[in-house]
């Protein structure tokens, strides 16, 4: 016997149409190019993105096309998504931050047709052009009277475009199957590869999203996606927010400490996320300017691992509750989320912390195990780790074009290339990337957890741990370092200040002290070229062998 229920298609479009009908006044803010600050409601954007899918029509743009935006978040970048879906079309974020031959290859390798893009990159794309092969045009978002001077053969203003038509226009009809968006993974090693997401990964990975173990988002609350629409889909939030009516607060450029206190205080936002940097710059500037976060409920902190320091410091100096995330483009991107169980509110502030360090636990849809490198599964007592495998209707079936080849094991498991441990509350904690861990005679040294102890020194900026060759042990593990500029630090202090948090055998052979560390385009640390820049060193231990 069949069900008889409908089923209708799970597509995004439909959120939005939700949006306009039942949450028509709540606002989308953001702040432009220029620092000049823009208002619309959710109905607003509607009519604006269903006249920018008619535009993108007449442009000769038809299902299936691909169409990127080089963009920070703003409302127009907003519209742009659902106005490309709108017409059957495939949305690609680009990331400013890639080098230049990164960003030639994924425009090519996605066939991307039409490109928006925002004022500050206009003259990024100008530098490609010639090497674009299947681009026709640029969409420049800003007014009419905004528009620069450029060498793009075919160039269109956004608002004018808008201008342009009426809004009478109904969604492309489509299988919840048919593409939606296109992410590229950063590439540290290799080209970028595609992750194709669907209309129905997106809806259900938003559903997931939504839920109050995860983000918790409701029409009570007021969002600021910090994280880039360019990295990772800002973690889903352009789809879950106005699938539930919550407010939308865009910080556009300008993401320095002052500026997002600006903007959290300002709109009384509850709840934001990004990666840790960005946190590290927004408490270094309530710390100057003796500031309080009286609206903000919930940080979300992701994409790297959030040190203890910076948990403890919302928690306890500013009373807002920290999730500590992992995801990953592969996922759409969200795997845990660090939210506590009922049970574990009783706990003491240090335990409690002791759970938010680790990187969250899966919610439902998402399957997870680590195994060892034969594929065996290993016990989920918090201690063992392993290679850490997930499974589900938003996670990577294969990269675009088949790049790589077949990446799911016998049981539809991805290899998500992080070593992790899993404990029997189902917490997930990251020990490294697998490429990262320092292998010391044998046993394994996570150069994540001796970043994070060593940036809760107060004179350490930012710590980078990476193994060096050393002629007994295989390899040993160094730490560098920025120090702050003041600071008089010596390797002593810092090696004094880890004594006694680790076991013995994982401090580090070596301090170095270094006025820069290389990061990636989605802001985590670049241990290739670490591991590159310091292939030759010499440790002062390499003579106890
Ligand atoms: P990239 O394109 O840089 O790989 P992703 O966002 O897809 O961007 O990166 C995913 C990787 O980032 C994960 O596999 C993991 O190594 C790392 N990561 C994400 N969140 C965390 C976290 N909370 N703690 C530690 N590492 C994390």
């Amino acid at each position: 016997m069949l069900g008889r229920m409908q089923t209708s298609a799970l597509l995004v479009n439909d959120i939005l149409d939700h949006a306009n009908i039942y949450h028509s006044d709540v606002e989308i803010v953001s702040r432009l190019v220029g620092g000049k600050i823009h208002r619309e409601t959710y109905s607003e954007a509607h009519l604006r993105a269903r006249k920018m899918s008619q535009a993108l029509q007449s442009l000769g743009l038809d299902k299936g096309d691909v169409v990127a935006t080089l963009a920070w978040n703003n409302h127009r970048h907003f519209e742009s998504w659902y106005a490309i879906t709108g017409i059957g079309g495939v949305y690609h974020t680009l990331n400013p931050r890639l080098f230049a031959d990164q960003l030639i290859y994924i425009i090519n390798h996605a066939e991307d047709k039409y490109i928006f893009v925002d004022l500050t990159f206009v003259p990024i794309l100008e530098g490609l052009q010639d090497k674009l092969n299947t681009v026709k045009g640029f969409i420049i978002y800003c007014d009419e009277d905004e528009m620069p001077q450029t060498t793009f053969d075919n160039v269109h203003c956004y608002e004018t475009l808008i201008n342009a038509h009426d809004g009478d226009f109904s969604w492309v009809q489509l299988d919840e199957n048919d593409a939606c968006g296109i992410c590229y993974t950063s590439g540290t090693t290799g080209n970028p590869k595609g992750v194709i997401y669907s209309h129905r990964s997106n809806v259900l990975h938003s559903l997931v999203a939504v839920s109050q173990d995860v983000m918790g988002l409701s029409s009570k609350s007021v969002v600021m996606p910090v994280v880039p629409m360019f990295h990772a889909n800002a973690w889903g939030l352009v789809f879950t927010c106005p699938m539930v009516g919550a407010a939308m607060v865009n910080p556009g450029p300008q993401m320095d400490g002052a500026s997002i206190f600006e903007l959290l205080d300002a709109e009384q936002v509850s709840f934001t996320a990004a990666v840790p940097t960005v946190w590290l710059m927004l408490l270094q500037h309530l710390e100057e300017q003796n500031l309080k976060l009286p609206y903000l409920d919930t940080v979300v902190i992701g994409g790297s691992a959030a040190p203890r320091m910076m948990i403890e410091k919302f928690e306890k100096d500013y009373e807002v509750d920290v999730n500590h995330a992992w995801g990953m483009t592969e996922l759409s991107p969200l795997g845990t989320m660090g939210v506590l169980k009922g049970k574990m509110h009783d706990l003491s502030f240090d335990e409690r912390v002791d759970i938010k360090v680790k990187q969250g636990r899966p919610p439902y849809l998402v399957q997870m195990k680590i195994t060892d490198d034969d594929g065996n599964e290993l016990p989920r007592d918090g201690k063992t780790f392993g290679n850490l495998k997930v499974k589900g209707p938003f996670i990577i079936e294969t990269y675009m074009k088949d790049d790589g080849g077949e990446i799911l094991d016998a049981e539809g498991y991805f290899d998500t290339g992080d070593v992790a441990t899993l404990d029997a509350d189902g917490f997930m904690q990251i020990t490294d990337r697998s490429k990262d861990v320092v292998k010391s005679g044998g046993e394994w040294i996570s150069s994540i957890e001796l970043e994070n102890i060593a940036v809760g020194h107060p004179d350490i900026v930012e710590a980078a741990v990476i193994g060096v060759a050393h002629p007994k042990w295989d390899e040993r593990p160094i730490l560098i370092v920025i120090k702050k500029e003041d600071a008089d630090l010596s390797r002593e202090d810092v090696l004094g200040f880890m004594e006694g948090k680790i076991a013995k055998w994982w401090m580090p052979d070596d301090v170095v002290f270094v006025e820069e560390i290389p990061h990636t385009a989605t802001g985590k640390i670049q241990k290739l070229a670490l591991r590159e820049q310091f292939k030759d060193y010499v440790l002062p231990t390499a003579n106890d062998a």
